[in-house]
């Protein structure tokens, strides 16, 4: 950078920081390169970049008047929440402000009699089922990072998780939302059951930062479930693990959750902090749960059962109490973490396939990761065919990083050649921009950018996320690559 734009830079830097300073006061507001540096990525750390600052509103007027100074001088900025999204949704490319929604983190109101909470986005997910238990109720859509992702991030990321295969992922339960928009205007959406107008909760629900930054959100809460039974199911090959997964849901049991893991997540889970002694050797285990009024729930549980006899089961065990069942799901629930107990670094991959095509793409992801020479895990959300590879390698030797990318692109082709798509859960982010091509059409991509336009016309609002290049003739900003500026790209 020359003499000169360094110069305006940081001038431009001093004066955001004297009114971010002066609108939210000096400890919401960091601006040095050693706090910055947390701030580079999200939970995908293979792409980083410095943000010029980052700023912490208390109050949905607080993010008002950020956003709106912001917008006025052109600057990008990007909502974050816990900062655990696998996409790099919160990760800058360099120079955007990032709006933390962090001090916004309590739970406003709780309506048992119409079963609705009202909650700020940083609100810890897990937090709202601990915070309602007391009185029976529940918070159903559970992300494996439930401990720490807030709810505004899961609205954003339209988050799913191990329940969502009977209850439904994140847009199933929202019921409103407050939201500040581009330029800085609040707006409230939803709040009236089949409102007439087009669906903006459905459009805001998993739009990745990229249209508005949510400032409150309504959720449905449920009465937690009269019965429960927890079953773990040990088998000698994946391909049997697989077709219990699509036999059960043709038996026509919808099962609170299947969740899968193969051979090498189980040698991951088993040396890592929340070992269960799955025994050695398995090829596969399957987590089933069906919850319910009592009277139906032992019927659900031998049908299970049976289907999992025909396919070669070599043990189940049901849950004999919560504890046990709380040990399973902590196993799982904290498998991917786990795979540094076997690997010096692993990327994430979140495909969805048809689930009777399992069998088959799990086979073509063995190929995949034995072409490679990488080892691949595979622990997913198995009921929905909500699939998540786990390519590990070693960063440190060279071309071993851009490998597991290539690898990761591969396992996703695998999910699109036989109908499924490129993420289940965790977004798109940076990391499948290009991947987007593999189901959308040039044509598709630029009607979405059109709706995107709508919401945030000037490209600021979480800029050049989730869409691919070429950018469309016209496209303002983008922040690429710049390091601590931004630059303008595409030609009028
Ligand atoms: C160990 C582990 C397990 C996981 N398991 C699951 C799982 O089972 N299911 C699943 O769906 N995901 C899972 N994830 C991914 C991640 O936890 C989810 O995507 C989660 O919803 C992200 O929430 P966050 O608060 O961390 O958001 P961040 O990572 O901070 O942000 C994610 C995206 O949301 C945007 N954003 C954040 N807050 C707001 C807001 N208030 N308004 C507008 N936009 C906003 C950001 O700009 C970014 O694009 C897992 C991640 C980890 C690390």
């Amino acid at each position: 950078m020359n003499e000169r734009r360094v110069r305006a830079m940081s001038e431009k830097k001093t004066a955001l920081v004297e009114e971010m300073t002066r609108l939210l006061g000096k400890d919401a507001v960091l601006h040095r390169d050693a706090d910055l540096i947390t701030y580079e990525c999200d939970g995908l750390t293979v792409f980083r970049g410095m943000p010029l600052a980052v700023v912490f509103p208390a109050t949905t007027e607080e993010v008002s008047d950020v956003v709106k100074w912001l917008y006025a001088r052109e600057i990008p900025f990007i909502p974050r929440g816990a900062g655990t999204g696998l996409s790099g949704g919160a990760t800058p490319f360099g120079g955007e402000v990032i709006i933390s929604l962090v001090r916004m983190k309590q739970l406003l109101h709780v309506d048992y009699d119409n079963r609705e909470a009202v909650v700020q986005p940083g609100y810890i997910n897990l937090q709202l089922t601990n915070s309602i238990t007391h009185k029976g109720f529940y918070y159903a859509p559970d992300p494996s990072s439930q401990a720490n992702c807030t709810i505004g991030g899961n609205v954003a990321e339209n988050a799913g998780g191990a329940h969502c295969l009977k209850y439904g992922v994140t847009t199933n339960h929202v019921l409103g939302l407050e939201v500040v928009m581009h330029d800085g205007e609040i707006v409230e959406l939803g709040g009236v059951p089949d409102a007439p107008g087009y669906d903006l909760l459905g459009i805001l629900t998993g739009s990745e930062g990229m249209l508005g930054i949510v400032t409150s959100i309504t959720v449905s809460i449920l009465k937690q479930p009269e019965s429960k039974e927890t079953a773990l199911a040990y088998f000698d090959s994946v391909e049997d693990a697989s077709y219990v997964v699509s036999d059960i849901i043709a038996a026509g049991i919808v099962p609170a959750a299947i969740e899968m893991m193969d051979e090498i997540a189980i040698q991951g889970v088993e040396r890592a902090t929340n070992p269960v002694g799955h025994p050695e050797g398995l090829k596969a285990v399957l987590i089933m749960e069906v919850d319910g009024i009592a009277a139906g729930i032992e019927d659900q549980i031998n049908e299970m059962v049976n289907v999992c006899e025909h396919h070669n089961v070599k043990e189940i065990k049901v849950a004999q109490d919560d504890r046990e069942r709380g040990k399973w799901w902590a196993n799982r629930k904290t498998a991917f973490g786990a795979m540094g107990a076997i690997s010096p670094a692993y990327l994430v991959q979140d495909g969805v396939i048809p689930r009777s095509r399992l069998s088959e793409v799990l086979a073509r992801i063995a190929e995949i990761s034995a072409e490679s020479g990488l080892r691949i895990a595979n622990v997913f959300h198995a009921g929905d065919g909500n699939l998540h590879p786990l390519i590990l390698f070693d960063a440190r030797n060279e071309g071993e990083t851009d490998l597991a990318l290539e690898v990761g692109t591969k396992t996703l082709e695998a999910c699109t050649e036989v109908g499924g798509s490129i993420t289940g859960e965790h977004g798109v982010g940076i990391e499948k921009k290009e991947d987007m091509r593999l189901v959308f059409t040039e044509e598709e991509i630029d009607r979405q950018l059109a709706v995107r336009d709508v919401f945030n016309p000037n490209n600021l609002m979480n800029p050049d996320k989730q869409f691919p290049k070429p950018a469309r003739c016209g496209e303002v900003k983008s922040a690429v690559g710049s390091g601590d500026a931004y630059q303008t790209v595409g030609q009028d």
